[in-house]
């Protein structure tokens, strides 16, 4: 992509992009909106530029950026394949079936996720159990562990990355623990999928049954009054 000296945007325009939008979470194409100008990219010497899309669903903007690189005194070069997406979708998760106190620190690890900070995510992973053992009481922390070497098996997780994961979910008193494993992606990635789990079996799954067993007596007693 380029922008030229006369600010023609077809090359801007012509280069497709697709994302999952951060906004409605759907997997769109993106059309540019907004694209620098050459004159103002030139007078500052940018190194790196954004260009504002809109998503082709929902009509939100989203931000990616590009380096930017001159290719003679008419042209400066996007380079494509620098691109970074500004705003990253938010992993979602049913919190509103969770008690309060790790429904909010589950929604924060998750906004740690989503930003690809995945030692802070880690933080409030930890943060979030910690909050769960209050609630489940003098049992809690039993059950987390014996609902994490419940997957650990069908889920195929090495024995090294499952110890280290299972620290820190299950270990020491700091949310933000300095010896705390670091986390990399891949570890991330799994870490998520035991936290969901686990927050799913312990809490949510009792919390539908619940849901639907009250539905159901309030349709019992409606028709009762009824007839
Ligand atoms: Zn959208």
């Amino acid at each position: 992509m380029r922008i030229n000296s006369d600010n023609h945007p077809t090359s801007v325009f012509d280069r497709h992009f697709k994302i999952t939008c951060p906004h409605c979470l759907t997997s769109t194409n993106i059309t540019a909106v907004s694209i620098p100008r050459y004159e103002l990219v030139s007078r500052f010497e940018l190194r790196k530029v954004g260009v504002c899309y809109m998503c082709n669903n929902c009509k939100e903007p989203v931000f990616l950026r590009f380096e930017a690189a001159r290719v003679d005194p008419s042209n400066i070069q996007i380079v494509e394949n620098t691109v970074e997406e500004v705003e990253l979708p938010k992993v979602t998760f049913e919190l509103n079936y969770l008690p309060l106190e790790v429904a909010e620190a589950f929604d924060e690890a998750l906004t740690c996720y989503s930003n690809q900070c995945y030692n802070a995510f880690a933080a409030m992973c930890r943060r979030t159990a910690q909050s769960m053992f209050v609630e489940l009481g003098a049992e809690g922390k039993t059950r987390v562990e014996a609902q994490l070497d419940e997957v650990k098996e069908p889920a195929g997780i090495d024995e090294e990355t499952y110890q280290m994961l299972k620290q820190i979910i299950l270990s020491g008193h700091d949310g933000a623990h300095p010896h705390l494993p670091k986390v990399n992606i891949e570890r991330a990635v799994i870490l998520l999928e035991l936290m969901k789990d686990v927050l799913y079996q312990l809490f949510i799954r009792s919390a539908k049954i619940r849901e639907a067993t009250e539905l159901r007596r309030q349709e019992i007693a409606q028709k009762k009054t009824e007839n």
